[in-house]
């Protein structure tokens, strides 16, 4: 008798793929069995394939039948050790899902994690995002950016990646299930988790921390590094402390601009990065859905639709990036005086609209007046950019808005649709903000998106500026195998922030890669580990 399931592929209607009983039947009859032999079944791949007329749901399915032991595979649980001063201490710089996938790994390896984050837990963070929302005040430790969780807390929380191995990325998704997501991210060809619930997975992580003897340290910031004869001993923390460890881990983000600096002053080698900017477009969801499905109604079984966008435009990319449906666009300035915007969705997606950012890659044409600037040019470029957009909507957390057929046709908009963002928006023309060539790299770009999707030049579409946060513009750089900065050793540059992830899940896998090399390093010194 097999104790091992049996695998089958098959394509059904929405309807079906979401009534049990009607999928046992349609299953049944595609195994060639009846309903009464087919003992236990598991979707175990789910994704959406609405290219034909008929939408169908391309599902994979393991399946017991009668007879059979129904034994399912199990997932590996973490082994994470109880760890006390006993064991090497080791700085984890932010906690946003490299700094807390690497606590996590740490814990694996016996090493005790210390994760120093500037801003507040993810409870408390809440109260400074409505005073940005509704007040205009931007926190510089604690905003959409900087707090627990990091950029991820209140993000889509789509937990989808090109990088990284697909065992790899399993197992960062098992990691959010054993914290309190839904096993549906371990099954949807594209999983999000949405914002109402990533910051009770968050916390769930922080008690695992506790929980094996880590520590954390909330509104705690790295303000200097502690440097003896090239090697990193320790930090020194909101200008009046300093910890010390054997090794350090810098997942700061690329939002900390102040780490840059930090770095760039105390001469610790930094270097350019290509990045992306634009814009963020929104349009109803239905629109989306109409254009996506090819339906007038979507209906109850199908999600609100997503796109994917990418054009060359003078041979150079255009796409969109981060698509939020039913989301929301979200203030994410870090500092006053500068405005950004970027996108979230809560876990149902039930908002009535759906937001992307559109963007194009920055070259040399646009940095050529930020060449003085050396490997900060990007970074320079991006603050140029927020704060011109914070001007010219009015100086408060207000941003530009342009109606998009208005940009298209190059002229100002008389009125600015109902949109999801919530300081508001000011009807500015985007020419005013960005390069000339950038600009008509953009302009090019929704163009040919328009022809492709039909309808995405809706007079009710708005484009919103700017998208600026994509990437990082700065590389940490650090030793291929070793992962140690080549210049300060025990400095270990991860995650966004250092130029080595782009998202929540390249994030989550950079952290983990850091605490094994940290690990490796480490276990030369200390055998017992
Ligand atoms: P971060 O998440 O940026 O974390 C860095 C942490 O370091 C922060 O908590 C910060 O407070 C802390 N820190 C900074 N400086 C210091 C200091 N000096 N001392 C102590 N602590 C410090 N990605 C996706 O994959 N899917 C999505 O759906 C998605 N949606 C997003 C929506 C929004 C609104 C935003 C802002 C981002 C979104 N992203 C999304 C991007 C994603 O959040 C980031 O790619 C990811 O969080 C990067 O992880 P990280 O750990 O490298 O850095």
């Amino acid at each position: 008798m097999s104790s091992q399931p049996h695998y089958i592929d098959i394509r059904v209607t929405p309807e079906v793929a979401h009534q049990p009983e009607e999928l046992k039947t349609v299953l049944a009859r595609q195994i060639g069995t009846s309903v009464k032999n087919l003992a236990e079944f598991k979707i175990i791949k789910r994704s959406i394939d609405a290219r034909a007329r008929q939408i169908k749901y391309q599902l994979r399915i393991a399946y017991f039948l009668r007879d059979e032991s129904v034994i399912w595979p199990e997932f590996e649980e973490k082994k994470y050790h109880q760890v006390t001063e006993a064991q090497p201490r080791v700085l984890v710089i932010g906690s946003g899902p490299a700094g807390l996938f690497a606590a996590l790994k740490l814990l694996e390896q016996n090493l005790k994690p210390v994760v120093v984050e500037r801003g507040k837990d993810v409870r408390a963070r809440r109260r400074d995002l409505a005073k940005i929302n509704k007040e205009h005040l931007v926190n510089s430790e604690s905003n959409y950016c900087f707090g627990e969780g990091g950029a991820g807390t209140y993000s889509d929380g789509k937990l989808y990646t090109r990088s990284g191995h697909k065992k790899t990325i399993k197992k960062i998704l098992l990691t959010f299930v054993e914290h309190g997501a839904s096993e549906d991210i371990l099954v949807d060809a594209h999983p999000h988790i949405g914002t109402n619930k990533l910051p009770d997975i968050i916390t769930k992580m922080r008690e695992t921390i506790l929980d094996y003897g880590g520590e954390i340290h909330f509104e705690t910031k790295l303000t200097d590094f502690i440097i003896k004869e090239n090697h990193l001993a320790g930090i020194e923390v909101n200008g009046e402390s300093e910890m010390y460890a054997e090794a350090c881990i810098l997942a700061t983000g690329h939002s900390a601009r102040d780490i840059f600096y930090l770095l760039d002053e105390k001469k610790i080698q930094l270097e350019f990065k290509t990045f992306a900017m634009g814009v963020r477009v929104e349009h109803p969801q239905s629109l989306i859905d109409q254009i996506q499905y090819k339906t007038p109604e979507r209906g109850v079984y199908l999600p609100p639709s997503a796109y994917s966008l990418v054009e060359q435009v003078d041979n150079k990319g255009v796409y969109s990036f981060c698509m939020c449906p039913g989301g929301i666009i979200a203030p994410c300035a870090t500092t006053p005086g500068e405005v950004v915007t970027n996108g979230w969705s809560p876990s149902k997606r039930n908002n009535p609209y759906a937001n992307s950012g559109i963007v194009v890659t920055i070259d040399d044409e646009e940095l050529a007046d930020f060449e003085i600037y050396g490997a900060l040019k990007g970074l320079k470029f991006q603050e140029a950019i927020e704060k011109k957009c914070w001007q010219l909507a009015g100086e408060t957390q207000r941003v530009p808005a342009q109606r998009l057929q208005d940009f298209i046709s190059r002229r100002k908009s008389a009125s600015i649709p109902k949109n999801s963002y919530q300081p508001g928006t000011t009807s500015v023309e985007m020419d005013q903000i960005f390069p000339k060539a950038m600009t008509k790299r953009l302009r090019e770009g929704f163009k040919k998106f328009a022809q492709k999707m039909k309808g995405f030049d809706h007079p009710d579409a708005v484009i919103l500026a700017p998208e600026s946060r994509t990437s990082s513009p700065v590389r940490i750089p650090r030793d291929e195998a070793s992962l140690e900065h080549p210049e300060l050793k025990g400095l270990f540059p991860c995650g966004e922030g250092a130029g080595y992830a782009g998202g929540i899940i390249s994030a989550a896998i950079d952290g983990e890669r850091c605490a094994e090399a940290v690990s490796k390093l480490l276990s030369k010194t200390n055998p017992g580990i």
